[in-house]
């Protein structure tokens, strides 16, 4: 049996950068915290606690040390509350995030209107609406679009990891709700790149792994699209592979999430070869 990997897999430039920050800011006595999981893969958590990075879910839980602030990014007013406690900030915003964010800032600042296409309660999306001055509308279907009420000048930013068809698709509609309309299209590449690699891979094989958490939307989202064009299975870990899934296919194709381990995939990617 031959086994696959997709061309592109597994953690994106923004994850590998946080995680990096992260290891760096370890602390033996476990004052330093990320605010919120790291990432959406419960191994990678628990391995960067067992090196010293824990992770508090507010700033309330932590009296001192170092807050480390993970790629999806938080508002303007995550800094001032750390600062005010005395707390030390590690800012492991993706730099792509970090855009979005001041992307919209600067379209408020600018007088515009400001709309941000993307999933309502997505952390990262949750974060550029903070830095819009909780001002700007979420919308994430083309509908939401069409229910928007027209204005004088609309300003446009998108959630990174957002579908680029999608995107052009409620941009269209968007366009008919002002006469002056300013697009930042923030997405980033990392997301699409994983999904036409899957999706290309998926077409060739007679099943398809695609290893992440559960809880994480970009693989259940390579999963989805995987499925459309073999049977595909969701895991977490190679402890997951059942016998039955092998039987009597010639080629199996492999991916992960912009969140899983390196560690994880080539345990997944052993296990198989040695079936
Ligand atoms: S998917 Fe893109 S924007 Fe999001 S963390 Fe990764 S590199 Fe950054």
């Amino acid at each position: 049996m031959e086994v696959i990997l997709a061309d592109y897999l597994g953690f994106c430039y923004g994850v590998k950068r946080a995680i990096t920050i992260a290891r760096e800011n370890a602390s033996a006595d476990g004052t330093a915290c990320t605010l919120g999981p790291i990432i959406h893969n419960p191994q990678m958590v628990e391995r960067l606690s067992d090196e010293g990075v824990g992770s508090v879910n507010s700033l309330d839980e932590m009296e001192k040390g170092t807050v480390i602030i993970r790629s999806h990014g938080v508002g303007p007013q995550i800094y001032a509350d750390a600062e005010k406690r005395g707390l030390t900030v590690v800012d492991a915003t993706c730099p792509h995030v970090k855009k979005a964010q001041l992307s919209a800032k600067s379209l408020v600042d600018e007088g515009y209107s400001v709309v941000i296409i993307g999933e309502k309660e997505h952390p990262e999306v949750r974060s550029i609406f903070e830095w819009s001055n909780a001002e700007a509308k979420i919308i994430e279907t083309v509908e939401e679009a069409d229910a928007l009420p027209n204005c004088a000048k609309l300003g446009i930013v998108c959630q990174t990891t957002f579908s680029g068809a999608k995107f052009r698709e409620i941009v269209t509609h968007l366009l008919e709700k002002s006469r002056e309309v300013k697009i930042l299209r923030t997405i980033c590449t990392a997301t699409d790149q994983r999904q036409a690699a899957a999706m290309e891979l998926a077409a060739k094989v007679d099943r398809m792994l695609v290893i992440g958490g559960k809880n994480s939307a970009n693989t259940s989202r390579l999963a989805q699209l995987c499925a459309t064009k073999c049977v595909t299975y969701h895991i977490e870990t190679a402890a997951e592979l059942q016998d039955e899934w092998f039987d009597k296919i010639e080629k199996i194709g492999i991916t992960a999430g912009a969140s899983t381990p390196d560690w994880i995939i080539k345990e997944v990617y052993k296990k198989c070869q040695n079936r």
